[in-house]
C-alpha cells in the first residue's frame, strides 16, 4: 500500500468550495496519495476563528509543507494584510511557478505553452509605502520603495533554468525594465546574463523590456518558452498569458519555497458566481497536477491532463466561461469518467 502524504487543503472563500470539492473528488478517483487536514482561511477563518489566516491553518502547512489552497477573500477593512501575500512570506516561498497551456480552441491562440516564473517576495511587492502631507493635503505625495537583491534575483533565476533542463525547455527570457529602473529591476536581468552562462549549450537565455513583452506576448506568443521576472511584472503578465488560452478559469499556479509548496488556481474567488455550482474547477485541478509532480505523482497528474483534454476535445463537455452548459458537478464527473 503505498504511504499517505499528509497535506493541507483550504477550500477557500466564494467558487473555493465548490471547486475543492470537485478536485478532491477527481484527486480520490485516481487514488492520490493525499491526506488531507482540512483548514480554514480568508473569509471563512474570519467566520470560523476571527482571523483571515488562523494559526491552525499556519501550523498545518508547517507541519506537512504542502496544500492544496482555493481563492480566498482578504476581508476590507480590518486592516488585514493580503492573505495570500503572507502565506508567501511566512513560508519563503519564493518561486510562483505558472504555465499557460492551450487547452482547448476557442481561446486566442491555439498553441500556447508557456511558463512564467515570478519571483514571489520581493520588489514593489514588499509595499513600503507612505503619504506625504503638502499644505493641508495629508495625502498629496505617495511614495512606494521595491526591494530587489542580488541573491533572491540569482535565485529566482536559476529556478527558471533548473524549471527549463527539467522540462526540456529550450529557452528563458529575463523580463525586466532596465532602461528606466536601472537598479531595482537590473539585478534579474544581470543574474540572467550571468547564471545563462552556466546554463550554455542546453538552455539559451534572452531578455525583453517589459512593455515590449507584453505587445510580443500578444502578437506572436509562440516566441516564448520560459519568461522569469520580477514579483509585480510576473503579477500582471501572468493574467495576461492567462488570457491567451482563454481565461482565468483555466491557469494554475504554485508557489514554491524551500520547506514548503502551496498550489492554488489563479484567479480569485469570483464572488459573482459563487454558491451557483457553475464554476470551472480546472484550474485548481491544473493546480493539483503540480501538485502531484512535486510529489513524484507524475502518472497520476498525466492521467487527470489526459482526462481534462478528452472531456474538453472529444466529449465537448465545458463550463459557461468556456461556452458549455455544464454544471461543475457535470464536469467533474465527466473527468472522473474519462480516467
Ligand atoms: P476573480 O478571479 O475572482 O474573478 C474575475 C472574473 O473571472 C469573474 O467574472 C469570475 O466569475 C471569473 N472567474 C474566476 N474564476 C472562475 C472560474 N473558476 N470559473 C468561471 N469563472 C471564473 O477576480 P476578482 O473578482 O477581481 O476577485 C474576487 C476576490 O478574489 C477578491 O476578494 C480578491 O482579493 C480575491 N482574489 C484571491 C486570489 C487568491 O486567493 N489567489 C487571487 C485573485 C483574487
Amino acid at each position: 500500500m503505498t504511504q499517505g502524504i499528509a497535506a493541507t487543503l483550504i477550500p477557500g472563500d466564494g467558487i473555493g468550495p465548490e471547486i475543492s470539492d470537485a478536485v478532491v473528488k477527481i484527486l480520490n478517483a485516481v487514488k492520490a496519495p493525499f491526506e488531507w487536514d482540512r483548514q480554514y482561511g480568508g473569509l471563512a477563518g474570519v467566520e470560523h476563528g476571527g482571523e483571515p489566516m488562523p494559526q491552525a491553518t499556519l501550523d498545518s502547512i508547517r507541519r506537512t509543507k504542502l496544500a492544496l489552497k482555493g481563492p480566498l477573500t482578504t476581508p476590507v477593512g480590518g486592516g488585514y494584510r493580503s492573505v495570500n501575500v503572507r502565506l508567501r512570506e511566512t513560508f519563503g516561498l519564493y518561486a510562483n511557478l505558472r504555465p499557460a497551456k492551450t487547452l482547448t480552441p476557442g481561446g486566442r491562440y491555439e498553441n500556447i505553452d508557456i511558463v512564467l516564473i515570478r519571483e514571489n517576495l520581493e520588489g514593489l511587492y514588499v509595499a513600503f509605502e507612505h503619504f506625504i502631507q503638502v499644505g493641508d493635503d495629508p495625502e498629496a505625495v505617495a511614495i512606494s520603495q521595491g526591494i530587489n537583491t542580488k541573491a533572491e534575483s540569482r535565485r529566482i533565476v536559476r529556478y527558471a533554468f533548473e524549471h527549463a533542463l527539467a522540462h526540456g525547455r529550450k529557452k528563458v527570457t529575463v523580463v525586466h525594465k532596465a532602461n528606466v529602473l536601472k537598479s531595482l529591476t537590473g539585478l534579474i536581468l544581470a543574474a540572467g546574463r550571468e547564471i545563462a552562462k552556466e546554463y550554455e549549450g542546453r538552455v539559451a537565455m534572452d531578455d525583453r523590456i517589459v512593455d515590449a513583452c507584453a505587445m510580443q506576448l500578444v502578437m506572436k506568443p509562440e516566441q516564448f518558452d520560459v519568461i522569469v521576472t520580477t514579483n509585480l511584472f510576473g503579477d500582471i503578465l501572468s493574467d495576461l498569458i492567462a488570457g491567451l488560452i482563454g481565461g482565468l478559469g483555466m491557469a494554475p499556479g504554485a508557489n514554491i519555497g524551500p520547506d514548503a509548496a502551496i498550489f492554488e488556481a489563479v484567479h480569485g474567488s469570483a464572488p459573482d458566481i459563487a454558491g451557483k455550482g457553475i464554476a470551472n474547477p480546472i484550474a485548481l485541478l491544473l493546480a493539483a497536477c503540480l501538485m502531484l509532480d512535486h510529489v513524484a505523482e507524475k502518472e497520476k497528474a498525466a492521467a487527470i491532463r489526459k482526462a481534462i483534454d478528452l472531456t474538453l476535445n472529444a466529449d465537448k463537455i465545458k463550463t459557461g466561461d468556456l461556452g458549455g452548459t455544464a454544471s461543475t458537478g457535470d464536469f467533474s464527473d465527466a473527468i472522473v469518467q474519462r480516467l
